[in-house]
């Protein structure tokens, strides 16, 4: 088990409170084992091989605010030191959205998304309204309209197309 620093990728002992290379605060950093990082690090490298033209797009859009949306290409981690992070700042307790919360991806025509070991956790909103927690590091397809709730505290829309 290691701990990933969010800002240079480096791989620290657990027990590190600031990462040894660029002495960021990884004090709140969930531990990774060596296979999850692989998985994690395959995915990235598959969908960064997509030529351009084939780039694909998906929207999670604000349930509360319809012109407020993550647009992901192809793959992104999402949290509060990635992508949507200045919608996290605005919320009124940030701190609850993990750094690293979730990672949504493209992968064999489908789209997916993958808790990265959120500290408050991911819900999915199914079409007849049912809702299940995530299990971290467990791929779950996205569709049209599905709802992706962040921490219990922030709700987005899945659009493939806008
Ligand atoms: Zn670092």
């Amino acid at each position: 088990m290691y701990k990933i620093c969010p800002s240079c990728g480096n791989k620290n002992q657990v027990t590190e409170t600031l990462c040894i290379i660029c002495m960021a605060d990884i004090s709140s950093i969930n531990p990774v084992t060596e296979s999850q990082q692989l998985n994690e690090q395959k995915i990235l490298e598959e969908t960064k091989e997509l030529p351009k033209q084939e780039s694909k797009f998906l929207y999670l859009v604000l349930l509360e605010n319809k012109e407020i949306k993550l647009e992901i290409v192809n793959n992104a981690i999402i949290g509060r030191y990635y992508l949507g992070k200045e919608i996290f700042e605005k919320l009124s307790n940030p701190k609850l959205i993990s750094r690293q919360h979730i990672n949504v991806f493209f992968k064999d025509n489908r789209w997916y998304v993958r808790d990265l070991n959120s500290t408050n956790g991911t819900y999915l909103k199914y079409l007849d309204n049912s809702e299940l927690k995530l299990e971290p590091y467990k791929d779950y397809e996205l569709k049209e309209n599905y709802a992706l709730n962040l921490a219990k505290i922030i709700y987005f829309i899945v659009k493939t197309n806008i």
